[in-house]
């Protein structure tokens, strides 16, 4: 009988579990994961920070695995073998690494020990949310995804929130620039101060918690508490001496595997090229993460799916109430076509002759998956690019037809 062994248990560790049960149901599943059962929707942590209650777990039925409560700390390819922070070791004959992302601490100077945070797990939202009860104000470090929900979610709760961006724009490389516009003036109509192409120099600290942020310019901000939320780095430290090929992340091919045999990772934790530009990127997203994974169990337990590639921009969210989603090139370079709509919603489309490379929808994102479907799939839509743009574009319009000529 297989034994698989997966490390760590966010969206990657469970589609793979999924996966190799649905595959090999005899075979015999071990997960290693510090975070309690049951897993859960990690886009949606935030929250929990206005209201603890709110259900968030995965509908998982019974998966059929073992679940160890424990951290891996090393990995021993020779052995095969992951030794776990209790000193228990586990032997495998397929392992899966998924361990996903840490957030990525910058140097901040007089940093203090209390009251400044970082937040990847529902834990850390949690800590947040109980920590705010004794405060005024608080600053948001990164105005990324995770920055601005976590700021909206800080303002729900009654504090006055200051969000802090080294780039020209909040939700930088997540949306196009009108788009950004539009969130951001509805973030500021809620009261939330947003300071672009600045960073924090200082933390004024009082009592050994922070009470005033110093910006580049010279500004000052009231904060009694930090979120730092800027970005992540992939969780390979546990796993540095095992040999296994890493750069920014763990290097895969299309079927998961390391350079290692046996060994596959997915999700938050591999580097992977982009589907439409090739660079490498960690894709720190949900959907790329739960694809990856399933990939990876359906090859352990025998398959051969192949990954087809992360789009680096593929994101659906709600931010103040305002959908979104994006997906592809979001910003025409040379040889692309821009093309906007602004009602019933705004809409940009970027096309390569008549092939879609990339969509930004807003408020009404009606369809969007057979938009992301068009641009995953290449396909050229002769006289059906108008129905597209005008948002008209059925799944019978593709299917139905040839739409080359
Ligand atoms: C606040 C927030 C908002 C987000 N919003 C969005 C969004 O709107 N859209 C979107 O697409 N994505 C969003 N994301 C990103 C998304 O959640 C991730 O891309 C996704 O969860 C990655 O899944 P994963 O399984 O690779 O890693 P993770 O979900 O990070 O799971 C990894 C698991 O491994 C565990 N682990 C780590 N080290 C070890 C070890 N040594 N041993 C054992 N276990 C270990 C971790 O504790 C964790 O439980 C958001 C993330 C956050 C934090």
């Amino acid at each position: 009988m297989m034994r698989y062994v997966i490390v760590g248990y966010g969206i990657a560790g469970v589609s793979a579990v999924r996966e190799i049960k649905h595959q090999d149901p005899e075979g015999r599943v071990v997960v290693i994961t510090p975070e309690p059962l049951p897993p859960y929707y990690r886009p949606l942590i935030t929250l929990l920070i206005h209201s603890p209650e709110t259900p968030i777990e995965l509908d998982e039925e019974d998966a059929g695995a073992e679940f160890f409560t424990d951290r891996a700390v090393a990995l021993r390819p020779e052995e095969k073998v992951v030794v776990l922070a209790s000193g228990r070791k586990v032997h495998y004959d397929r392992l899966l690494i998924a361990t996903g992302g840490v957030p990525y601490i910058p140097p901040v100077e007089d940093l203090p020990s209390q009251g400044v945070f970082t937040i990847r797990n529902r834990e850390d939202a949690l800590a947040i949310g109980r920590y705010s009860e004794r405060c005024k104000s608080a600053a948001v470090i990164g105005g990324g995804l995770v920055g601005i929900k976590t700021a909206e979610a800080l303002q729900k709760r009654g504090l006055e929130v200051n969000v802090v961006e080294t780039m020209e724009e909040i939700l930088h490389g997540r949306l196009d620039k009108k788009g950004t516009g539009i969130i951001r003036h509805r973030l500021e109509e809620m009261g939330i101060k947003i300071y672009t192409t600045q960073t924090v120099n200082r933390v004024i600290t009082r009592e050994g918690a922070p009470r005033e942020l110093i910006l580049s310019s010279g500004k000052r901000i009231e904060a009694d508490m930090i979120v730092i939320a800027t970005g992540i780095r992939a969780s390979i430290e546990w796993m540095s001496d095992s040999g296994i090929k890493v750069s920014r992340g763990i290097v895969v091919d299309e079927y998961m595997r390391t350079t290692i045999e046996d060994i596959y990772a997915a999700g938050d934790v591999v580097e992977f090229p982009d589907l439409l530009t090739g660079s490498s990127l960690v894709s720190g997203l949900w959907i790329n993460a739960l694809q990856m994974g399933r990939v990876a169990g359906s090859n352990m337990a025998g398959g051969s799916s192949r990954y087809p590639g992360a789009l680096s921009v593929m994101n659906a969210a709600e931010i103040v109430d305002i959908p979104f989603i994006s997906a592809g090139i979001i910003e025409p370079s040379n040889g692309l076509e821009l093309i906007e709509r602004q009602r019933p919603a705004y809409r940009r489309f970027i096309f390569e002759d008549d092939v879609l490379r990339g969509i930004v929808f807003l408020e009404n994102v009606e369809r969007a998956g057979l938009y992301i479907n068009l641009i995953r799939s290449g396909r050229r839509l002769g006289r059906l690019k108008e129905k597209a743009i005008e948002g008209v574009l059925s799944y019978a319009d593709l299917w139905g037809q040839d739409s080359r000529h």
